[in-house]
């Protein structure tokens, strides 16, 4: 511990972010870059107490408390605050191979079990994170460091998300030769095509996957495992395959007017936008301009978030975010105490941002939507709603119920709907025989990730169902160091 009195001396300090209504005219990065003193000061916060929940990454009531790649947090804050920047970056790589995309968009549940979070406000161990990553690259700390010996075993690892990014690295690591399959024009999965550039630069993916590259790792793009490559084929011709595919299936909206124009996936508005913006920065025109519109996104989460930032940037005319819970308190329920998640009310940067233009939060609570209406020519525009509230009924069963006289109408050119996910595609895991839990995840056990089939793991959002990247760090890892004891009889990999 650096400094036994610095959590009695120092405030809690983030560095600023670029004013919401500058960064809305441009797609950079909202966060800047906080100074070596400043991230001294924050990591002296560090009380390096007794039992340090923050990296303990168990799940309590449905969510993670603390680190789910145990990052090692109390020896890389003390580290920072004695200035000593490489052993902190060795400190940081040993548990995560990216923490430049966690430092960026991580909803750090760290930070909820941090044991100064039960008097004051917790350390800010996300930025701490990223700074010292973002400092190993400005240093020129991280270089490619290929295996010294190759075992001459063949893994396929289908999908390039940061599951199969970090399996991928994990098995390269230990000798394998690994061939990454992604069925996109790019690598990354949701790192490159989900989260905006605005939140997580596409250079900075980028740089990582050079850096994989250069150590060996062969990426494959533009090739759809059980549709441009049999997916029995990966069996015949590798050793070991790994499937990272995703959780992509988006939950619809079936209601009247859904065939309307102008009702949209989100992932089909974002992944365009990023297309677009990469490949010409908007100049081809192929994407879904929310310019002068009025945007509805139905759903209150992080999709949704993106979808209110990207429209802004667009220069929507409007921006209104439906959400079917009730508003979050502003500090911890009675039955959420520390160290679990904090459910609490939070501006998101998108939010931020439609508060700074408009005045107000976009979101609406305790809504649903009953239909959508058209014009003449087949376009959408208005939705008609109703207000909810949650209440248990006769039979016993919690649940969503309309409130009679809360019918409204809202004017919309152009919908989102960023109601989650319902699980992965299904035609890569029938065509290998790979069995499904009953949310229609891959089958395979948490820690073991093995499927049904002999010599097939599945890991990430594909065997966990949509989550966060941080758990796709973590099962891609795991599943690696599994499949290397598949291959070789023992494994040295954590
Ligand atoms: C819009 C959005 C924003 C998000 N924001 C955050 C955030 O801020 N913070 C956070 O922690 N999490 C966030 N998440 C969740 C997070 O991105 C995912 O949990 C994580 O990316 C899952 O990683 P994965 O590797 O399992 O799958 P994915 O990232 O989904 O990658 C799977 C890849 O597999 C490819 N693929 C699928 N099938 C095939 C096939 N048959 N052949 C070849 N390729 C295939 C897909 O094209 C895709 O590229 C967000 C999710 C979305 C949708
Ligand atoms: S990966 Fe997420 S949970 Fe872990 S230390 Fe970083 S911000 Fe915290």
């Amino acid at each position: 511990m650096g400094k036994s009195t610095g959590f009695m001396e120092f405030r809690r300090e983030l560095p600023p972010e670029i004013n919401p209504l500058d960064r809305i005219h441009h797609w950079r990065e909202f966060q800047s870059k906080a100074s070596e003193e400043l991230l001294r000061e924050q990591g002296a916060r560090c009380m390096d107490c007794g039992i340090p929940f923050c990296h303990t990454g168990q799940i309590i009531n449905g969510m993670a408390a603390g680190c789910p790649v145990n990052n090692l947090i109390p020896e890389w804050n003390d580290l920072v605050y004695r200035g000593l920047w490489r052993q902190a970056l060795d400190r940081l790589h040993q548990t995560n191979n990216f923490p430049e995309f966690t430092g960026r968009v991580c909803p750090a549940p760290c930070e909820g079990s941090c044991t100064v979070g039960l008097h004051d406000p917790p350390v800010t161990i996300k930025n701490i994170e990223k700074t010292i990553v973002d400092k190993g690259f400005a240093e020129g700390w991280i270089v490619p460091e290929p295996p010294a010996v190759r075992t001459g075993k063949k893994v396929a690892v289908v999908g390039s998300g940061p599951s199969g990014l970090a399996c991928a690295a994990q098995l390269n690591k230990a000798g394998h030769s690994v061939t990454v399959y992604e069925r996109a024009d790019r690598i990354g999965g949701l790192l490159m095509y989900g989260i905006p550039n605005m939140k997580l630069d596409k250079k900075t993916v980028e740089r990582r996957i050079d850096l994989l590259r250069q150590e060996g790792i062969v990426f494959v793009t533009g090739t759809e495992i059980g549709k441009d490559i049999p997916a029995s084929r990966l069996i015949e011709q590798f050793d070991a395959v790994v499937l990272c595919g995703g959780a992509t299936k988006g939950r619809d909206l079936p209601i009247e007017g859904r065939e309307l124009k102008g009702i949209h996936l989100a992932m089909e508005f974002l992944h365009k936008n990023t297309k677009s913006l990469l490949d010409s920065e908007h100049a081809d025109g192929q994407y879904v301009s929310a310019e002068g519109k009025d945007i509805i996104v139905i759903g209150g989460g992080d999709t949704g978030t993106d979808c209110v930032g990207t429209s802004l940037r667009h220069g929507c005319r409007s921006v209104t975010q439906f959400e079917i819970m009730a508003k979050p308190p502003e500090t911890r329920a009675d039955n959420n105490p520390w160290p679990q998640f904090p459910r609490v009310y939070k501006l998101d940067y998108g939010q931020e941002e439609a508060k700074a233009l408009y005045g107000n939060d976009p979101r609406q609570y305790l809504i649903s939507t009953k239909r959508f209406v058209g014009d003449e020519d087949g376009n959408v525009k208005e939705l008609h709603t109703v207000g909810m509230e949650w209440k248990t009924d006769a039979k016993g069963r919690y649940g969503p119920v309309e409130v009679p006289g809360t019918e409204q109408v809202w004017p919309a050119q152009l919908v989102m709907l960023a109601m989650g996910f319902l699980g992965p595609e299904s035609t890569m895991l029938d065509q290998l025989g790979v069995e499904k839990d009953e949310r229609s995840n891959a089958k395979a056990e948490y820690g073991r990730y093995e499927t049904n089939v002999k010599g097939v793991f599945a890991a990430g959002d594909m065997r966990r169902g949509q989550s966060l990247v941080v758990w796709a760090i973590n099962e891609g890892r795991e599943a690696a160091r599994e499949c290397d004891r598949y291959l070789m009889g023992e494994t040295l990999l954590p």
